[in-house]
């Protein structure tokens, strides 16, 4: 037998934003090929530290649903993401992979649907933005996007820590680049067009919430710190956002693909409130119609169009077929929430039906937060 490491990994309850919590614990693992999912035990964690329970009555069960290598801890150690469980085995009301779970199976899992997200992010070193002054404000924004140098790219090294982490992980990390504001960057998580490899909904979704956790710890370890605000400067400034690419197997096909790729866009059209709803706390702030988005106000959609809500890139036009990329969620977005409405809305599902399996559900799709008074009717 071997003795091992196995963090274990969940969501909490904060408002507006969920947050990511973990704790570790020493396992022993019989020698060979490697753990199962199974080999990994049901945990409790106390619920009221967590704004996920009441004091009196304080225990949650952490179910594991997805593992894969702790690249920090080195040999036989495990990162272990888990749904939130009540004691009789149902899902905490915060547990939105359940909701997930539940709309793969009401109909979306038998698409095939495939998803990329590309996660954008800003670093801080002393709780000041990387690359701003301690007052005021950096050169204007022009030479930082995929910048080199010195006076283009601040906090570099964590961005390749993270990178050799998430591969050392075996996560589906597609790439990596400096973005527009000086300190922010972005990496993605899907599809990468490899042999044998999809972009599967629950794996593509967990694995962003582990390439999180991962940034964060490492940002941690090297002393930054790391925001997923939408709008983490006011002004003439970009803010993050996390645009998720997607595709059904229908437009992933020639026959069909452009054909599939419209249906969906008019769908999207249809339910642009019920989507912006569940795109990330603030998000007005960064959908203003500048600065590469549309407003939160309209829903537009273009071929390579970086001003539309949905853009359908260029070479997805050219070919006939591909993936549709939705640019409204937010970088601080649950992607169980946004894939959870993605497929609700393109695959024509019924949110009643699913929400009738759960009545958390309908709590989870209706979120109440700033962005709510913000949006269109
Ligand atoms: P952008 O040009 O918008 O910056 P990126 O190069 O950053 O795009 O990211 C492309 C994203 O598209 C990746 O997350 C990738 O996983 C995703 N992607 C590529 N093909 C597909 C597909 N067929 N279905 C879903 N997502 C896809
Ligand atoms: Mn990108
Ligand atoms: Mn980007
Ligand atoms: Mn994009």
């Amino acid at each position: 037998m071997a003795i091992g490491t196995a963090e274990y990994i969940w969501l909490d309850g904060e408002r507006p934003t969920q947050q990511l919590r973990s704790k570790g614990r020493v396992l022993e693992f019989s020698e060979g090929k490697g753990p199962a999912l199974k080999d990994f035990p049901e945990w409790s964690y106390d619920g009221s530290s967590t704004y996920q329970s009441p004091g009196n009555h304080s225990d949650l069960l952490l179910v594991p649903v997805h593992f894969c290598i702790d690249p920090l801890r080195g040999d036989d150690s495990y990162l272990v993401l888990c749904e939130v469980m009540l004691a009789d085995g149902t899902p905490h009301k915060s547990n939105t992979r359940a909701l997930l779970r539940s709309v793969l199976s009401a109909g979306a899992e038998k698409e095939q649907p495939w998803f990329g997200f590309e996660q954008e992010y800003v670093l801080l070193s002393e709780g000041v933005i990387c690359g701003f002054p301690e007052a005021g404000y950096p050169s204007p924004q022009g030479p930082y996007y995929c910048g080199v140098g010195i006076d283009k790219a601040f906090g570099r090294e964590v961005v390749e820590s993270h990178l050799t982490a998430c591969l050392e992980a075996g996560l589906m990390i597609y790439g990596i680049n400096a973005e527009v504001l000086p300190g922010q960057w972005e990496f993605q998580i899907g599809h990468r067009g490899f042999s044998n490899e999809q972009g599967d909904t629950l794996r593509v979704t967990d694995e962003m919430w582990l390439a999180r956790w991962l940034l964060l710890r490492i940002a941690e370890e090297e002393e930054f710190g790391v925001t997923f605000e939408n709008k983490p400067v006011k002004g003439d400034w970009n803010g993050s956002g996390c645009h998720t690419n997607f595709s059904t197997a229908a437009m992933r096909k020639a026959e069909t693909g452009l054909a599939a790729i419209q249906t969906a866009v008019e769908r999207l059209q249809k339910n642009h409130a019920a989507h912006v709803l569940v795109y990330g706390d603030k998000l007005e702030e960064r959908l203003t119609g500048q600065h590469e988005t549309c407003s939160i106000l309209e829903f537009r959609a273009g071929v390579a169009n970086r001003g539309a809500s949905v853009r359908i890139p260029q070479q997805v036009f050219a070919k006939k077929c591909g993936y549709l990329e939705d640019r409204r969620p937010g970088a601080n977005c649950d992607p169980y929430l946004v894939a959870s409405r993605l497929l609700l809305t393109v695959c024509a599902i019924d949110d009643a039906k699913v929400c009738a399996q759960n009545p958390n559900f309908q709590a989870c799709l209706t979120q109440k937060t700033e962005t709510l008074a913000a949006a269109p009717a």
